[in-house]
């Protein structure tokens, strides 16, 4: 009898076992994101990955158009500011900031208009927009943002987002896989395309 052939064990994707020719752990970034998100669990994953790296990018995308005027509220009325790339406007108050890495008040970060605490609501980028880290404390400047909301996106998009906000959802991890990576790849377009890449 012949002696059977000793067969190596294939190396396999630790999340969809695929067969891999590499000594690899994943398949791909995909794969190496529903590993991620398995191991934190999606309440971790949703907040600390997929929700930090979404702000980030909408940040990255305001800073990355042409230099210009902006209307942000100043004094509670509506008024053009200036600002160059790689800077953000504060959209309830008008202070211009660096992207990343402002300090204090020039501090930029992502504001949201119904709370984030609503999932259906959190990652949808007409509910967000830019703000110094003074107007983003809690309660975030709802009266001015409000009129921000009015007269930079319309009152449709706000009726659309407060009956968003009411109904229950919550991501899948495919769901929340797919949009950080989506996040990520928009993320890197706008800061090459602030680079001038
Ligand atoms: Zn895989
Ligand atoms: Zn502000």
């Amino acid at each position: 009898m012949k002696k059977a052939r000793k067969l190596t064990p294939a190396n396999r994707c630790d999340s969809c076992d695929a067969e891999l020719d590499t000594k690899r752990r994943f398949c791909g970034a995909r794969c190496t994101e529903i590993h991620l998100c398995t191991s934190k669990g999606n309440h971790k994953y949703r907040h600390h990955f997929v929700a930090t790296e979404f702000q980030m990018m909408i940040r990255a995308e305001a800073a990355a158009k042409p230099h210009g005027i902006v209307r942000a509220v100043v004094n509670g009325i509506i008024r053009p500011v200036h600002r160059l790339v790689g800077e953000c406007v504060c959209v309830t108050c008008g202070t211009v900031g660096p992207w990343i890495g402002g300090r204090g008040r020039q501090q930029m970060q992502t504001g949201h208009f119904c709370s984030r605490k609503d999932q259906s609501v959190l990652l949808n980028a007409l509910n967000v927009a830019v703000q110094c880290a003074g107007c983003n404390q809690p309660p975030g400047s709802p009266n001015e943002f409000r009129l921000w909301m009015i007269n930079c996106r319309g009152v449709e998009v706000i009726t659309f987002l407060e009956s968003l906000a009411r109904k229950p959802f919550a991501f899948t991890r495919e769901q929340l896989v797919d949009k950080r990576l989506a996040c990520s790849k928009r993320l890197k377009a706008a800061e090459a395309k602030m680079k001038g890449i």
